[in-house]
């Protein structure tokens, strides 16, 4: 059997083509015209299948070349079955071409395709009505997720099997009677499709001479002409919209009210001047709710993730004094290299990464109903508007929100940019969008230093991210980029309530990530940092985070590039934070793990009245002003995020000359960003 793809332009055609004969495709040409043929074997049923994918037309009349090859194809050819793809989101106008296939002696299934987008739009359409008022099998698909597809061609061998005469919607219309006499006078004559030679005869009958010579047809069509006032193309083409709006498009339901609030609600929060403001609110409110400890402006009420990251600290902290006694009593001494591994090593970096959790639910909870409510991609829309100042079009914003979650699959979904030069870029700005594993960081140290503000600078952290990251665009684009970005069309959902499986979902994924790192590389890294942070290169234990321990030597060596930044000029503790960015190179997490370790007071006293993270943020103000703790914060931002980042971006990237490129500019833009808050804010502060 032979099936054919017919529809208009963009209807998904080559989409569902290549969907059912995957390897088997193969492009030709058509004789005498550059349009593309494509023809292959769908291999899902018990016998195989040709299949065929015809150019897009939006007419039988054959004025263009796509037009004439696909109507001589359907004519001459005559394939086993049309398959009439349709953009279910665009009835009207598809089932245009549908009036005019339906002329055709050949059996039709007519597929209704793009079905994933009708829900959004507050469209239903009832298949079996349609079916029932276009007389031929109706089958919905989504030719994008692979949906309905074996169902479609189940029956559409069924009805390939059905001998089917053409018919017109013309019949129904002031012409039908002549129109069906002439259907008539051809069919005597033993013509095939009579409906289709009778539509062109009337509207162009020079082309039909030898049909039109047939007995009284001029008469007919001569009677005819006062009802279609002279034009029979135009009366024609009238007739058949006519004849869909009154009958077909019975079968859909839009849900106006759904539309028209969705649309209200945009005109505010997509508003060109009160759009931004508006998501920076709401973005402040959000990181209020999370991060502050005086929620409402209630000095000493802590948000609940505040709150119950206590609790998880306090916890953790049960169970170190449980281990430690346990440790003692099994003869690991508190001076011992086993309890100084378990308790100053893993418990100490892990508790802390793991007391965080709370805030990263609360906070994913709050990015999961934007997202899920449809807000993301008005943001995303407005942002697209302010992007293109920067040589990148909106559709890279999608995988820089997605970069908020998690940069890994972030940098993969770059994959649907068009340009080499876009997808670098994008992935050079993605560092600029915080993810979650970098959250501890900004907890600790703006709980330290700026305890009153926590949520202010934890917000302004995020924003300024996005900003430095906007401006390096600006330079990127003078330098590298060609062109204008590319344009992006972008479906805005209606806004609905949040699901609760959607939001628990995402919660879910992110968490349980979280949860499985800090229980496999931050441990072992941990036990890791502590063993060399209390031995030396020639492996003699040395006094805990002493400055002979190795680290203590790498993280001192390094020390004079960073002092310009600020937070490494001490001589015996400066060297600590370097470590920390270093480690934090591997895995962002790693930052906090290793302050966690590195400043811990000395063996087995961490734990003795405080959990880690509170011990941390009281010890972190000795070290750190906020200046200097500022410019710690940005420096993780923007350098490397973490090795898997890494590896994704060359895979991305496909070239390792581009991956050190970006890794490059990464190391340079948190050096450079760095060095000007703190310089900046000395001269500011003095
Ligand atoms: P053709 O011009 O008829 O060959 O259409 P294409 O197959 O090139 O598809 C046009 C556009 O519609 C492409 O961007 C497809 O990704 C998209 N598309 C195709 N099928 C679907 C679908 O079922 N759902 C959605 N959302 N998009 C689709
Ligand atoms: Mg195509």
């Amino acid at each position: 059997m032979k099936f054919a793809l017919v529809g208009n332009p963009n209807c998904g055609k080559t989409t569902l083509f290549n969907n059912l004969t995957g390897s088997t495709a193969k492009v030709g040409n058509w004789p005498g015209v550059t349009v593309d043929r494509k023809e292959g074997i769908y291999k899902g049923l018990s016998f195989p299948l040709d299949v065929i994918d015809l150019p897009g037309i939006y007419s039988l009349a054959p004025y263009s070349p796509e037009e004439a090859v696909a109507c001589s194809y359907i004519i001459d050819e005559k394939p086993d079955l049309i398959i009439n793809i349709i953009d279910a989101t665009n009835l009207e106008r598809n089932l245009y071409l549908t009036t005019q296939l339906l002329e055709i002696d050949i059996p039709i299934l007519v597929v209704l395709n793009m079905t994933d987008l009708l829900k959004s739009k507050g469209m239903k359409i009832d298949f079996r009505q349609l079916e029932k008022e276009l007389g031929v099998p109706v089958s919905e698909i989504s030719a994008i997720s692979k949906n309905g597809i074996k169902e479609m061609m189940l029956k559409g061998v069924s009805a390939a099997k059905h001998q089917r005469t053409g018919c017109s919607v013309i019949s129904y219309s002031a012409l039908g009677k002549d129109y069906d006499s002439i259907v008539a006078l051809l069919r005597d004559n033993d013509t095939d499709n009579a409906c289709f030679y009778t539509t062109r005869i009337l509207e162009n009958p020079e082309d039909y001479t030898a049909l039109y010579n047939l007995s009284n047809i001029a008469e007919i069509k001569k009677n005819a002409e006062q009802t279609a006032d002279g034009d029979f193309e135009e009366y024609i083409a009238d007739q058949r919209y006519r004849y869909i709006t009154d009958n077909y498009m019975k079968s859909i339901s839009v849900d106006l009210k759904k539309a028209s609030q969705s649309e209200k609600i945009d005109n505010i929060l997509t508003h060109r001047l009160l759009g931004i403001p508006i998501f920076l609110v709401i973005m402040f409110v959000v990181f209020h709710l999370t991060f502050s400890e005086n929620l409402f402006f209630v000095t000493g009420l802590p948000s609940p993730g505040v709150f119950l990251s206590g609790i998880i600290e306090a916890f953790v902290e049960r169970i170190t004094v449980i281990m430690s006694f346990f440790l003692i009593s099994v003869g690991a001494n508190a001076d011992s290299m086993l309890h100084g591994i378990i308790i100053d090593g893993l418990f100490a970096g892990v508790g802390t990464v793991l007391s965080f959790l709370p805030l990263i639910v609360i906070l994913f909870l709050f990015l999961s109903i934007m997202e899920d409510s449809g807000y993301m991609s008005r943001a995303a829309f407005l942002m697209d508007r302010l992007f293109r100042y920067f040589g990148v079009s909106g559709k890279a914003f999608l995988p820089l929100l997605m970069g908020f979650g998690c940069s890994v699959p972030a940098i993969s979904a770059t994959k649907t940019l068009e340009s080499d030069e876009e997808k670098k870029i994008t992935i050079m700005m993605m560092t600029g969008f915080s993810c979650g594993a970098k959250l501890p960081i900004w907890t600790v140290f703006t709980a330290a230093l700026f305890p009153s503000n926590a949520d202010i600078v934890v917000f302004c952290i995020y924003i300024g991210g996005i900003a430095v990251m906007c401006i390096a665009g600006i330079v990127l684009k003078k330098f590298f980029i060609k062109g204008a970005p590319t344009s992006f069309i972008m479906e805005l959902p209606p806004y609905h309530m949040p699901r609760p499986s959607n939001v628990a979902k995402y919660l879910w994924d992110k968490c349980s990530d979280y949860i499985y790192r800090a229980t496999t590389i931050i441990s072992i890294s941990t036990i890791i940092i502590w063993l060399l942070s209390n031995y030396s290169f020639s492996l003699k234990p040395v006094e805990a985070n002493s400055i002979d321990s190795m680290l203590g030597i790498i993280g001192n060596f390094l020390r004079p590039l960073f002092i310009p930044l600020g937070f490494a000029s001490d001589p015996q503790s400066g060297w600590k934070p370097i470590v920390a960015i270093l480690t934090g190179l591997i895995a962002k997490e790693m930052v906090v793990a290793t302050t966690g370790v590195l400043y811990s007071p000395g063996i087995g006293s961490v734990f003795e009245d405080e959990g880690s993270r509170t011990a941390l943020i009281s010890i972190l103000p000795m070290y750190f002003t906020p200046l200097a703790g500022l410019s710690f914060m940005f420096f993780n931002l923007l350098s490397i995020p973490c090795m898997a980042a890494v590896a994704a971006a060359k895979a991305e990237l496909k070239s390792t000359k581009s991956m050190f490129m970006v890794l490059g500019f990464w190391l340079l833009i948190a050096y450079i960003t760095s060095f000007l808050i703190y310089t900046v804010g000395s001269i500011f502060l003095i």
